[in-house]
């Protein structure tokens, strides 16, 4: 029996520490549970919001409708011959994931070490760090479609992958609920060594024929010296994406502005938005309860007691500086709610 349960607090729900509360709340521990919500008619009509892990939103205010968090368990897998097919319920911790699959030597998702958050959450925004994509890895995914009760599976070219981006912030924005996700790993290890800060860390350590273990332990440790843990400091990683621009903007700035980062992209220049930022005089400011990571401009954080109201403004100033001095519009990366 499923229990919604009234006011209920979302501080320890989302990364941020951000003190509001959900009108209605509900955890889902199996996917039949989504079925039994849904067949009481008032859900369909009430605000919905679901909920992995919490860290890759902004709660703005109170939220006036059904948080509905996914806590779907369970890690299964199937080798063929050299390839690993697993599969991992919606509400398994992502990182719990990299673990199971590391441990076991299934190759493809080491890069992504310990990126907070769910499973479930991984296809929305498509993660990636160090090189490495979701889609990569990506075989299908299992969700469950609101307006008809009924589950469907996605292919990658379902997805509609892009930058932090998916059919699921798109066309299909809250019309399905993730339920489970399939990935195509192998045992075969192709080492990602794309970015640089990997290959340095490896040195560091001797390590001259990394296994995927040392990549995955490299890029945690990078990751934790430069990122916020948000169990002591609220935040949910990079709130915005790296703007990409076409070639002839893209010359200009670096005429004014030689010293840009930048790295090539598909369909044009993509910037370093931490950098546009740092530029603008950003970098460790703090603003009320509210600020920028003094080691990386790109996260805003909340120093304690701050209200998602003052750190969308802030990231609002942050978008205004960056297009006066640069002309370049940043985009928010985390999802705004209220
Ligand atoms: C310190 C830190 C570092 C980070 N580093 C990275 C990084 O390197 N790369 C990266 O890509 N991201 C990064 N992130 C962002 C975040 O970890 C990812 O976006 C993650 O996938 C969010 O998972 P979540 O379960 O917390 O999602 P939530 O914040 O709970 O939800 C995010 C969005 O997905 C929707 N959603 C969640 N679960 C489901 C589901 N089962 N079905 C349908 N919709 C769902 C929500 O409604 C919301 O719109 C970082 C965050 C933090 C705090």
């Amino acid at each position: 029996m499923l229990q919604i349960q009234e006011n209920v607090s979302l501080k320890n729900f989302n990364t941020f520490g951000i003190d509001v509360s959900a009108k209605y709340f509900v955890e889902i521990a199996h996917e039949d549970d989504l079925a039994e919500l849904f067949m009481d008619p008032q859900w369909l009509h009430v605000k919905r919001l679901v909920m992995g892990g919490g860290s890759n939103m902004l709660l703005k205010k109170n939220f006036d409708g059904l948080v509905i968090r996914i806590n779907i368990r369970g890690i299964e897998h199937r080798i063929n011959h050299n390839e690993v097919f697993v599969e991992a319920g919606a509400g398994e911790v992502w990182n719990d994931l990299v673990n199971y699959c590391v441990d076991r030597d299934y190759a493809g998702i080491e890069n992504l070490s310990l990126i907070p958050g769910s499973v479930g959450a991984s296809p929305i925004q498509n993660i990636g760090a160090y090189g490495v994509e979701l889609q990569d890895v990506f075989k299908s995914c299992r969700a469950f479609e609101i307006a008809t009760r009924e589950l469907r599976t996605f292919t990658k070219e379902d997805c509609r992958f892009g930058y932090r981006d998916s059919i699921f912030k798109g066309e299909l924005k809250e019309k399905y609920i993730i339920v489970s996700v399939k990935l195509h790993l192998s045992l075969i290890p192709d080492i990602n060594l794309k970015y640089g800060a990997i290959e340095q860390e490896l040195a560091n350590r001797n390590i001259t024929n990394p296994t995927i273990k040392d990549v995955s332990r490299v890029v945690s440790h990078i990751r934790v010296s430069k990122l916020p843990d948000p169990s002591t400091i609220g935040n949910a990683g990079s709130f915005f994406k790296n703007p990409v621009i076409s070639v002839e903007q893209f010359a200009g700035i670096q005429e004014k502005f030689p010293e840009v980062v930048h790295y090539s992209a598909a369909d044009g220049e993509k910037l370093a938005a931490g950098w546009l930022i740092e530029q603008c005089g950003w970098k460790g400011k703090v603003v009320g309860n509210t600020g920028t990571w003094k080691n990386q401009a790109l996260v805003l954080v909340n120093h304690g007691g701050a209200t998602g109201e003052e750190v969308y403004s802030l990231s609002s100033q942050i978008i205004d500086t960056v297009y006066s001095k640069f002309g370049v519009l940043l985009e928010r990366e985390v999802n705004i709610i209220g």
